[in-house]
């Protein structure tokens, strides 16, 4: 039985919520228990909301309005397109009385001009929570009986909102008591993707693009058989398409892989949405819900191709910290007090490079820079340079030749590298370069190793 998470655009609109209808059908069909399906928002909802809360918090009520009675409408004209029974009249009732709800708190957070994660977590649950009554309610019209799951009741995380994390026990044992039932009461289990609740329950929420993360933590709660991301592109390409035209489907990846990839910027795939298939030995498979043609991008965890490179991922609009001792060599003790002043101001480094006397590292959330900064020129020199880009090539080939690592910075002579790292999975070769030169070096970089006609290829998409 597998687990078919489907994003925003693939609940979009009523044409796109027929074609999950057809996929989840399918697969019933195929399968003869489940599937559990997990649905993000409708595309955009989820910054509406953002947005929303922010006006309101602005103290600018007024303005929020029209764009709270947008999202009502969207939401009741897709239940009007996908519901005609009896389930119509309370599912659009349900509806209203959600977006009362949300003037109310746009009304107290425009009286108290803050708003706090918290209460953020509530608004922006909310696009997932209305996604997934309509898509259960829409599949049950369309014949497959469906049951709407509370994910605030399945997914259980702890306090940090906005960014949650979930408690491994706990999510487990409420998914098998929330799920189960409905699997094995011959029926279809939908819930929201994105959306939890702390043990006191209050609502959270798994950070942006947390879809897929609760995807995969359903499917390991229920031991699935393979979890499915849905999405508007055919798979994981060779490279970010919004960057390079040219990318084609990788058919295979490692877990290993697909979270390198993941995490240094392919937005296909939510960076923890690996951990919980690993844990469990559960394949991932990335598929294209207009396209329903068997192809995707299967992740598991063996590489079974000889092809060095798997695909480039690339990071945008990052920040370079270099901190330089203040004593002329690196004093024991040194790295030691630089990582934890990242850990006191809870700020994710993603790369570090380090000679004699300094070290350099890279961050993507810049928020509390100042504080940084601050506490580190406490000992070193601080320098900071924003708008940089981290590319990254990735591929379990790198284990196998060592030459490929000096093919990739050689094809990168032309473009001032600003750092340059591997670490020792060898799993990748990542550097650092302005972010103004990184669209250009990514094309440069996939020209040469995954065009179809490169001489000097080898790279795994050609094998598709
Ligand atoms: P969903 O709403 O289905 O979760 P996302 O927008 O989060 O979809 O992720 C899909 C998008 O990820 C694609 O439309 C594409 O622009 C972007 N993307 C970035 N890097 C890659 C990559 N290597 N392969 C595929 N898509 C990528
Ligand atoms: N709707 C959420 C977001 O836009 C989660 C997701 O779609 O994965 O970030
Ligand atoms: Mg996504």
């Amino acid at each position: 039985m597998v687990v078919q998470k489907f994003g925003g655009t693939s609940v979009a609109d009523p044409e796109a919520i027929r074609r999950l209808i057809e996929i989840v059908r399918t697969a019933r069909t195929r399968d003869g228990r489940g599937p559990v399906v997990v649905v993000s928002a409708m595309s955009k909802v989820t910054d509406a909301l953002l947005g929303i809360a922010s006006t309101a918090g602005a103290g600018r009520p007024g303005d929020a309005r029209p764009l709270t009675d947008a999202l009502c409408e969207r939401h009741k004209s897709a239940v009007r397109a996908l519901v005609s029974g009896p389930a119509q009249a309370p599912l659009l009732a349900h509806i209203a009385g959600q977006f009362d709800q949300l003037a109310d708190i746009v009304r107290a957070l425009a009286i108290l001009r803050e708003v706090s994660p918290r209460t953020l977590d509530v608004v922006a649950a909310m696009g997932e929570l209305l996604s997934s009554r309509i898509v259960a309610a829409a599949l049950t019209e369309a014949g497959v009986p469906s049951d709407w799951v509370d994910a605030r009741c399945a997914i259980v995380t702890d306090g940090e909102h906005t960014r949650a994390t979930p408690l491994g026990p706990e999510t487990g044992a409420a998914l098998r008591k929330t799920i189960a039932p409905i699997l094995d009461a011959g029926r279809v289990a939908v819930l929201g993707g994105f959306v939890g609740a702390t043990i006191d329950g209050h609502t959270s929420t798994l950070g942006r693009g947390g879809s897929d993360y609760s995807g995969a933590l359903v499917g390991a709660g229920i031991d699935a058989s393979e979890i499915q991301i849905w999405t508007d592109v055919d798979g994981m390409m060779t490279a970010d398409p919004r960057v390079v035209q040219s990318t084609h489907v990788v058919p295979r990846l490692s877990f290993e892989e697909a979270s390198e990839l993941a995490y240094f910027g392919a937005k296909v795939l939510h960076p923890s949405t690996i951990l919980p298939a690993v844990a469990k030995n559960i394949p991932v498979k990335i598929l294209n819900s207009r396209k329903f043609d068997g192809g995707g991008t299967l992740i598991t965890g063996s590489s079974p191709v000889d092809e060095p490179l798997a695909a480039l991922a690339c990071k945008r609009h990052i920040t370079v910290v270099d901190i330089t001792s203040t004593r002329m060599l690196m004093a024991h003790g040194f790295l030691r007090k630089v990582f934890e002043v990242f850990e006191r101001c809870r700020t994710a480094i993603d790369v570090v490079s380090t000679s004699e006397v300094s070290i350099s590292v890279t961050i993507d959330d810049a928020s509390r820079l100042e504080e940084l900064v601050e506490e580190l020129s406490a000992f070193a020199d601080v320098r900071v340079e924003h708008d940089m880009a981290i590319l990254c090539a990735v591929g379990d080939g790198l284990r196998r030749d060592p030459r490929l690592a000096t093919r990739i910075l050689g094809s990168l002579e032309h473009f001032p590298l600003r750092m340059v790292s591997q670490a020792a999975s060898r799993r990748n070769v990542t550097v650092v370069l302005q972010d103004g030169v990184a669209a250009q070096a990514m094309n440069h970089l996939h020209d040469k190793f995954f065009a179809r006609d490169a001489a000097t290829s080898g790279a795994r998409g050609l094998a598709s």
